[in-house]
């Protein structure tokens, strides 16, 4: 395919140039007034931006919550990413107590089956593991790993678990992500939320306040120092916790942030609001002065990426809550959190070009380029260089899509943008040089997706 006209945003800069996409699923070609091949197809990309593919590092295509389940699948997930841009994601595989980090991977693998486009997995550790627990995830592609400094119960870790994957991720190259919360405090100010009768949505932001995910961020960039290993920090959602990834930054730690279009386009008060329990993630919604310094945050480059933390309900399940009560949740501690992002993610990022926020090139670098970097899965993806997977978007800045769950392609019945429409969406989505979107609808199809063993990049 020759991809004429366009305007190409990528590590190189922005500027006019062509791209033959070729037979083998890569880049063949970026140059000036490429000719046409005899019985190639041309696509004429005059007024649009041609980019690479977006790469999504943060997603929930499978996750059991009690008594209810993320809403979305590989192949539903996919697909809706596809229509929206992204062609490659890294989605968190989960090893819970007792289970074997090995079967947790195997089973996530079955799972993935369907995908439309390109997948990696990171793995979450929820108790000590040994150091071969890492070599052999980084020996399968698995080069990077989660850990919760959150939800007691179920999934959070202490200090000296971290400690320990950290050095052993340090050996093999690979990178800790760290969901950073002081899950303790969290416990106690939510226990006496529900004693003094505090029962209502709004109460899952009063418990969990910015200062107990800035304390988080600081112990985990003092545990990367100590230890000489990279660390990043999923998430980031307030003005505190980016103050303290950027002094963490700035006194010389390898600590890495991701942020969500969530904690840049909404606020706390969707929580009061009539569905406010559709706005339930975390961590929470924050005032809307977080937002603006995240916005900043990206621009300065002190916050790398944007994720999605993809982890999508349905209203039914959203009311039933994670004890599945016919009646609805008793507290806010029942309702699953999580919010539907995987199609959105470019379109909200660029409202901030349109904003005057960021510039085109911080747009792909903050959703292509440095996630594909990060995670071991660059120059395959997130370029456009010439021998680059053929993932490629013709943007088109001016078309307008509806942000309404009954518009995107996601499986739930709630967008948490309905009624807003967003400016600017894919024309034209590649991966792998294979079409799977076109004008807003899926074109691809389930199992065209591979897995990508990723490199370790943090030798
Ligand atoms: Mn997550």
């Amino acid at each position: 395919m020759l991809i004429r006209g366009g305007t190409v945003v990528d590590v190189d800069g922005e500027r006019a140039a062509d791209v033959r996409t070729g037979p083998d699923g890569r880049i063949a070609e970026v140059g000036l007034a490429l000719a046409a091949g005899q019985g190639e197809e041309v696509v004429d990309a005059t007024s649009w931006l041609v980019v690479p593919g977006g790469v999504d590092v943060h997603t929930h295509l499978h996750l059991p919550l009690g008594a209810v389940a993320a809403s979305d699948d590989f192949a539903t997930g996919t697909a809706a990413a596809a229509v929206g841009g992204t062609t490659t994601l890294v989605e968190y595989v989960t090893a819970y107590r007792g289970e074997r980090p090995l079967d947790a991977l195997a089973a996530w693998s079955a799972r993935a089956e369907p995908a439309a486009v390109d997948y990696g997995f990171h793995m979450t550790f929820t108790e000590a593991v040994g150091e071969g627990a890492v070599a052999d995830c980084v020996e399968r592609g698995v080069t990077s790993f989660k850990l919760y400094m959150a939800y007691p119960d179920t999934l959070q870790v202490g200090d000296d678990v971290i400690v320990a994957v950290l050095r052993a991720a340090a050996r093999h190259g690979g990178l800790v992500t760290v969901h950073a919360e002081n899950g303790w405090e969290i416990e106690a100010l939510r226990r006496q939320a529900l004693a003094e009768g505090r029962t209502g949505v709004v109460e899952h932001a009063n418990t969990r306040p910015a200062r107990l995910e800035a304390g988080a961020v600081s112990r985990v960039a003092s545990m990367a120092e100590r230890v000489g290993a990279a660390a990043y920090i999923v998430h980031v959602s307030s003005a505190p916790a980016l103050a303290a990834v950027r002094e963490a930054q700035e006194r010389g730690v390898a600590l890495m942030a991701e942020t969500c279009p969530q904690y840049l386009h909404l606020d706390a008060g969707r929580l009061a609001g009539e569905d406010g329990e559709q706005f339930v993630c975390t961590p929470p919604l924050r005032d809307p002065w977080h937002g603006e310094e995240l916005w900043h945050g990206l621009a300065s480059g002190w916050v790398h990426t944007v994720a999605t933390d993809h982890c999508p309900f349905t209203r039914v399940d959203r009311r039933r809550g994670v004890r599945g009560r016919e009646g609805g949740w008793a507290d806010f501690t029942e309702i699953p959190g999580g919010l539907p992002g995987i199609e959105t993610r470019l379109a909200l990022v660029y409202e901030g070009v349109r904003a005057g926020r960021i510039t085109a090139g911080d747009w792909v670098r903050l959703c292509a380029e440095a996630p594909a970097r990060t995670f071991g899965l660059w120059p395959a993806k997130g370029s456009l260089q010439v021998g680059a997977d053929a993932d490629v978007v013709l943007w088109d800045p001016e078309r307008r899509q509806d942000l309404d769950a009954a518009s995107l392609h996601m499986r739930t019945d709630h967008s948490p943008y309905e009624g807003t429409t967003a400016t600017g969406w894919p024309s034209l989505v590649l991966c792998r040089g294979r079409v799977v979107a076109r004008d807003g609808a899926f074109a691809g199809e389930a199992g065209w997706g591979r897995y990508v063993a990723r490199q370790p990049v943090f030798r």
